[in-house]
């Protein structure tokens, strides 16, 4: 048996992509926060803030960061159970209920593999929320509670373990096949890593001829 088949993204790929999606977000979202789930979600959300740049203020979308860190998942594993499989490394700082309140944040991955990092990410996040919520009159909760999207770079097409409630709104760049994906970011020797996706890019326009 060989390799598993990888898919090769360029940072130019990534960034195209990107800006395919930005317009959508801005309009059907207009989030006034990121989220960015890292590693994979810092170098997809710096290029988002660039076409997301409110053009009247030149205002930048503040980006925070989270670290997540997913275990081997056991058999079985159902989405209830989640949260024991993931450990944060890193989170919002003091207070980060406080942060979010009244915000309309966007948590950005670079990819949504099983959406277990999604899942517990969001959950977590609304929780801190909804603690910070119960300080203030029961009258101000609805005015001050944070709005959620999600973008993700990638989304694999594939059963996911991890659940998103329908209410959130969810925005990818692009869908592609359960395959494993090979960031640029990840590269130690990025001409080749750019070299071999060329050449993968000549060899599948050449099957479909
Ligand atoms: P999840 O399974 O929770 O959706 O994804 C967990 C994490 O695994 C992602 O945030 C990402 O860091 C990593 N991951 C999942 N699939 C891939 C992939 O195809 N390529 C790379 N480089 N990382 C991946």
């Amino acid at each position: 048996m060989g390799e598993p088949e990888h898919i090769r993204a360029t940072y130019n790929d990534i960034h195209n992509i990107i800006r395919g999606v930005s317009d959508k977000i801005a309009s059907e979202f207009k989030p006034d926060m990121f989220i960015a789930i890292g590693g994979g979600g810092f170098f997809p959300a710096r290029v988002l803030r660039t076409f997301l740049k409110d053009p009247s203020t030149k205002r930048n979308i503040p980006i925070q960061a989270i670290g997540l860190s997913l275990y081997e998942s056991l058999p079985g594993t159902t989405s209830e159970q989640l949260g024991s499989e993931v450990i944060r490394t890193q989170w919002l700082g003091p207070d980060p209920g406080k942060r979010l309140l009244g915000r309309r944040a966007l948590i950005i991955d670079e990819v949504d593999d099983s959406r277990k990092t999604l899942q517990y990410a969001l959950k977590e996040l609304q929780k801190d929320v909804e603690s910070e919520l119960q300080l203030l009159p029961e009258s101000e909760r609805d005015s001050q509670r944070t709005e959620f999207a999600i973008f993700v770079v990638h989304n694999k097409l594939k059963p996911k373990i991890g659940e998103l409630p329908p209410n959130i709104p969810y925005f990818f760049g692009a869908e592609v096949e359960d395959k494993w994906l090979d960031y640029p970011w990840e590269a130690i020797d990025i001409e080749e890593h750019d070299r071999l996706a060329k050449e993968d890019k000549e060899k599948k326009t050449a099957n479909e001829h």
